[in-house]
C-alpha cells in the first residue's frame, strides 16, 4: 500500500471531530487538512508528529481580544499578546477596534492589519467600531471586511464612544441587518449605569463597585437591543453576559427565533464576587463578576447548548495602571492564554456530569466551531475537516499544573489566575500547517489576516441561537 505525501502528519492521535472522537492520523498539504487517515494507513510525510495518544482539537477561535495595536502598546503589544495565544492553544483571534486611532472605518481596519503583519504568531480579523455621531462611515463597509460593528453601549476609559442615542441606535441596527454584517454588543446601559453613579458616587473598592455597575444595567441594555432586533431582524452577538437575567432574555428572544447570539468569559465562569475580592483591582471588570447564581446560570448556558462562545475579553493594562488606586485603575484583564485551561478545568467543576470526551466536544465548539461559524470563518477554519485550514492543538487534558507569573507571555506581565491550580494545557500549536508553540518553544510569527464570509450567512440567517442541541 503506497501512502499519500504530506508536508506534516499528526499521527496518534485522538481528533475531536465533528460530535465524535477520532483515532488516527491527521495528513496535512499546503497548510491544509488533506485527509484523515486510520492510524494503521500509511502517510508518508515531510515531518511527522507524535501525539502519543491526546487529543486534537481544531485550533482555538478567540473572538473576543484587545490586542492594544496601536496606541496602548505599553500595556500590550501585538507580538507578545500572539505568543500568550498560541500558548493557549489559540490559533486565531478577533481583535476590537477601541484602539488609538480608533479602527472605524474600512482603511483604519487595513492599516491595522498592514501593521500587525509580521507580528503575529496566529491568524487575525478585526471588528470594527463606531464613533457617536459617524456611524454613516459604515455605509461603504462590505461583508467580509470586519467580522462585526462592535458596538460600545456603554463605555470606560479605553472604550471611549459610547453609543447611546436612540435614533443613531437605530440607523446602525438597521444599516447592520441590510449588509447580513453581525452587531457585536458590550450591553450595559449608559444612562442607567449613570444614574446609580449619580446616586452612589465612585466606588473605592471591589464591594462597592457591583452595586455601582449592577445587573440591571446589563438587562436593560440586552432588553433595550432586542427592540432593535425585533424591527429590523439584526443578527446581534452579546459580549460577556455576566448575569442569569441577561441568560435568560437572550435564551427566550433565540428560543422565539430571534438572531440573537451571546458570549461569556472566562473570568465570569470562573470568578464569583466573592472570590474575585482578593484579587482588587485585578478583578475591576467591565461588566463586573456577579454572584454565584449567575456563574452557575451560565455553566446552564453551556450545558443546555444556548451559549455560542467563550472569549478571553483579553484586555490587558500595564501593572502600574492596575496599581493605582481604585476609581483610577482601569477595568480588564489579559486571559488569552489562560481561556483553555480554564475553561477545561470549569468544565469539569461547574458540570460534572460530563464525560472526558463531552468536555473536550464542548471545548471545539464554544472555543472553534461556534465562534467560526458566528463570524463567518467556518468555511476556512474552526473544525477539523479535509480542506480546511491546518489550524490543530495537541491538548494534555488531564495535566495538572499551577499557573504562575513565569508562565504569563502576555506583555502586561500578569495573570488574575496566578496561583491558580488549572487542569489541562495546550502542548503544540500548529497554525496551517506551521508549529507556532511545541512544549513551550516559538516559532515564527506566520500570522496572516482571516478571510471571511462574503457572502450572506446561513446558519444564523435561518437558525436562531446557537447551532448546537443539548449536551446534558
Ligand atoms: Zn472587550
Amino acid at each position: 500500500m503506497s501512502g499519500a505525501t504530506f508536508d506534516l502528519v499528526v499521527e496518534n492521535a485522538r481528533i475531536v471531530y465533528r460530535d465524535r472522537i477520532l483515532t488516527g492520523k491527521i495528513g496535512i498539504r499546503d497548510g491544509k487538512i488533506a485527509k484523515l487517515l486510520r492510524q494503521d494507513e500509511e502517510a508518508a510525510a515531510d515531518r511527522t508528529i507524535d501525539a502519543e495518544g491526546r487529543y486534537v482539537l481544531p485550533g482555538l477561535i478567540d473572538s473576543h481580544v484587545h490586542f492594544r495595536t496601536p496606541g496602548y502598546e505599553h500595556k500590550e503589544n501585538w507580538h507578545s499578546a500572539s505568543k500568550a495565544a498560541a500558548a493557549g492553544g489559540i490559533t486565531t483571534v478577533l481583535d476590537m477596534p477601541n484602539t488609538n486611532p480608533y479602527t472605524d472605518t474600512a482603511d483604519r481596519l487595513r492599516q491595522k492589519s498592514a501593521l500587525v503583519q509580521g507580528q503575529s504568531y496566529v491568524d487575525y480579523g478585526f471588528h470594527i467600531g463606531v464613533v457617536p455621531g459617524k456611524a454613516e462611515a459604515l455605509q461603504k463597509l462590505k461583508r467580509g471586511e470586519a467580522a462585526s460593528i462592535k458596538l460600545f453601549l456603554t463605555g470606560h476609559r479605553t472604550a471611549k464612544h459610547i453609543i447611546d442615542d436612540e435614533a443613531e441606535l437605530d440607523y446602525i441596527f438597521r444599516l447592520a441587518a441590510d449588509k447580513a454584517i453581525p452587531l457585536t454588543l458590550h450591553a450595559e446601559d449608559d444612562f442607567v449605569l449613570r444614574l446609580f453613579r449619580q446616586s452612589s458616587g465612585e466606588p473605592s473598592n471591589l464591594t462597592e463597585y457591583e452595586s455601582v455597575y449592577p445587573r440591571i444595567g446589563a438587562i436593560t441594555a440586552v432588553a433595550r437591543a432586542l427592540r432593535f432586533v425585533r424591527k429590523y431582524g439584526t443578527a446581534v452577538h452579546v459580549l460577556h453576559v455576566s448575569s442569569a437575567e441577561e441568560a435568560e432574555l437572550l435564551d427566550a428572544a433565540a428560543e422565539a427565533g430571534y438572531p440573537v447570539t451571546y458570549e461569556t468569559t472566562a473570568h465570569q465562569l470562573w470568578f464569583d464576587h466573592a472570590s474575585a475580592l482578593e484579587l482588587g483591582t485585578k478583578a475591576k471588570l467591565s461588566p463586573a463578576i456577579r454572584e454565584p447564581r449567575d456563574r452557575d446560570r451560565l455553566w446552564q448556558s453551556i450545558a443546555r447548548g444556548t451559549l455560542t462562545s467563550v472569549g478571553s475579553d483579553h484586555a490587558p493594562h500595564s501593572k502600574a495602571e492596575k496599581s493605582f488606586d481604585f476609581h483610577d485603575a482601569p477595568p480588564g484583564l489579559p486571559g488569552v492564554q489562560e481561556l483553555l485551561p480554564v475553561l477545561l478545568t470549569g468544565l469539569k467543576r461547574y458540570l460534572p456530569s460530563l464525560t472526558r470526551e463531552e468536555r473536550l466536544l464542548t471545548v471545539a465548539k464554544l472555543l472553534a466551531a461556534g465562534p467560526a461559524a458566528r463570524f463567518g470563518l467556518d468555511q476556512q477554519k474552526g473544525s477539523i475537516e479535509v480542506g480546511l485550514d491546518a489550524d490543530l492543538l495537541i491538548v494534555d487534558d488531564e495535566k495538572k499544573w499551577t499557573f504562575t507569573e513565569a508562565h504569563v507571555r502576555s506583555g502586561s506581565g500578569w495573570s488574575a489566575y496566578e496561583g491558580v491550580e488549572l487542569e489541562g494545557e495546550a502542548l503544540v500549536t500548529i497554525v496551517r500547517g506551521q508549529v507556532v508553540y511545541d512544549h513551550g518553544q516559538f516559532g515564527e510569527e506566520i500570522g496572516q489576516p482571516v478571510s471571511l464570509r462574503r457572502e450572506t450567512p446561513d446558519v444564523f440567517a435561518r437558525t436562531a441561537g446557537s447551532p448546537y442541541g443539548v449536551l446534558v
